[in-house]
């Protein structure tokens, strides 16, 4: 994994351990986070979905937009990013007060966790000074949303082998076609950060680019997909002749793997420490309460399970702050960040256990006025997505294997084949 410069996602809406911020700065800066959320916050009942959760209506869209500018207008987004491109230049120690504070509400930010907790990071990383200035602080301010355009119909967890072709035209810019699937947020993105094949003479991990992908422009055909919840978080999105400057290049033209990598690092750590709100369904707290309220509290299976969702709740929020420290020394997130991303999925997976437990065939059908009912059956059936987005639990299990415990890698025959004579996706017939 690529070992880059710090930049962990900055984001609200990632789970704290309750134990930062001691000494005068910190006690502070917390105090001037609680009084601002108090005052600007909105109510519990304004829930906005997370880019990957459901597709938001055109007034949550608008109502986040303008939280995240007064967040930006209050000094309080992109904490660890650098000042020069409309960041705090903060460290960890804030980033983690901010986010145990905004964990007590419900606040709109879901629309911009790829923004802020993938694209953004990667250009902080990676990007050029004239990249960081154009694309950073309307990012920051959520004038600007982005998506992450890597997967393909027969490209997922073996990204590199997608097939979405960037070819150079005569004038320089490159010139894209081709197709992407399940790109969460696509149907309001303004830019994408997108991955393409600029040498199918090169074996399937050298010869990609990553780009800035303007959404709207001529050539991009966004089509929404629906899940088993209803709604229509993702999208499948064409690429027919879309021209791309040839300043839009993240990174070096054929490195794009390792600005994958680089992502897709932050994109774990990102997903893994993301959103154990206070008006979720799915954490221990609302269980309890669940519990409670249905009487079932006292039952001994109920007490036991919920204790471990408990327990696992709190290692994952202290092996979240541990990731931020390091993110704040300077160690970029790797291939820990697969341990954030399966740990995180893990845990759902407990609550979903608890959830049935507490709540029983009412999971799946519910009385006329029963105000958690559909919210949890919501919540059970978006579960699954959480072992397979951002990269499948078996894949994270590969990674933690190969580059945490440094067992031997899996057989990969296909590594040094030049593309072009891999038989993968319409390739294959
Ligand atoms: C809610 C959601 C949001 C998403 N958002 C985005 C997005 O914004 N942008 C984007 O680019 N993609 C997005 N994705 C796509 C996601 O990254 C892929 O679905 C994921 O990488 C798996 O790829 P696949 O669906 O093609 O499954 P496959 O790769 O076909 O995998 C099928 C099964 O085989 C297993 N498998 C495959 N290879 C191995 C292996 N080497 N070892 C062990 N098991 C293996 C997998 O674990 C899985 O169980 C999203 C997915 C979801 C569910």
């Amino acid at each position: 994994m690529a070992e880059t410069s710090k930049a962990g996602p900055s984001m609200t809406g990632q789970q704290g351990t309750g134990h930062s911020g001691t000494g005068q700065r910190g006690t502070a800066f917390r105090e001037r986070v609680r009084g601002w959320l108090a005052e600007h916050a909105p109510g519990g009942d304004d829930h906005v979905p997370e880019a990957s959760e459901s597709a938001p209506t055109e007034q949550q869209l608008a109502a986040a937009k303008r939280f995240q500018a007064a967040l930006f207008d209050a000094g309080l987004a992109g904490l660890t990013w650098p000042a020069e491109y409309g960041g705090q230049g903060l460290t960890a120690a804030e980033l983690q007060i901010f986010q145990e504070e905004a964990a007590a509400y419900d606040l709109p930010t879901g629309v911009f966790l790829i923004s802020m907790g993938m694209c953004g990071p990667t250009l902080v990383d990676l990007g050029t000074h004239e990249q960081k200035a154009r694309y950073l602080p309307p990012l920051l301010r959520g004038e600007e949303i982005w998506c992450q355009l890597f997967s393909e119909p027969g490209a997922g967890s073996d990204v590199a082998s997608l097939q979405t072709r960037a070819v150079r035209d005569g004038s320089g810019d490159w010139v894209v076609t081709g197709q992407k699937v399940w790109t969460s947020g696509a149907q309001y993105a303004d830019f994408g950060a997108l991955l393409a094949r600029t040498n199918p003479d090169e074996a399937k991990h050298r010869g990609l680019t990553m780009f800035v992908v303007d959404m709207h422009a001529p050539g991009v055909t966004v089509r929404p997909l629906r899940d088993m919840t209803g709604s229509a978080p993702f999208n499948e999105v064409y690429f027919d002749d879309v021209r791309i400057p040839a300043d839009a290049v993240i990174g070096e033209v054929d490195a794009g793997w390792a600005a994958a990598v680089t992502m897709l690092g932050h994109e774990r750590v990102s997903i893994g420490g993301s959103v154990r709100r206070r008006y979720d369904p799915m954490t221990f707290d609302s269980l309890r309460d669940e519990a409670r309220a249905r009487g079932v509290a006292g039952d001994p299976v109920v007490r036991g399970e919920l204790a471990e969702l408990y327990a696992a709740e709190r290692k994952l929020a202290l092996l979240n702050a541990r990731l931020r420290q390091q993110s704040d020394a300077g160690l970029a997130p790797g291939a820990r960040g697969s341990v954030a991303k399966l740990a995180g999925a893990q845990v759902l997976w407990q609550a979903v256990r608890v959830a049935g437990l507490v709540v029983g065939p009412r999971a799946i059908a519910w009385e006329p006025g029963d105000p958690s009912g559909d919210a949890l059956a919501l919540a059970i059936n978006a579960t699954p997505a959480s072992s397979i987005a951002g990269g499948t639990n078996q894949i994270q299990r590969g990674i933690i294997g190969d580059r945490v415990l440094g067992l031997p890698k899996e057989p990969q025959v296909d590594r040094d084949v030049p593309f072009r004579e891999l038989r993968v996706g319409t390739q294959a017939r």
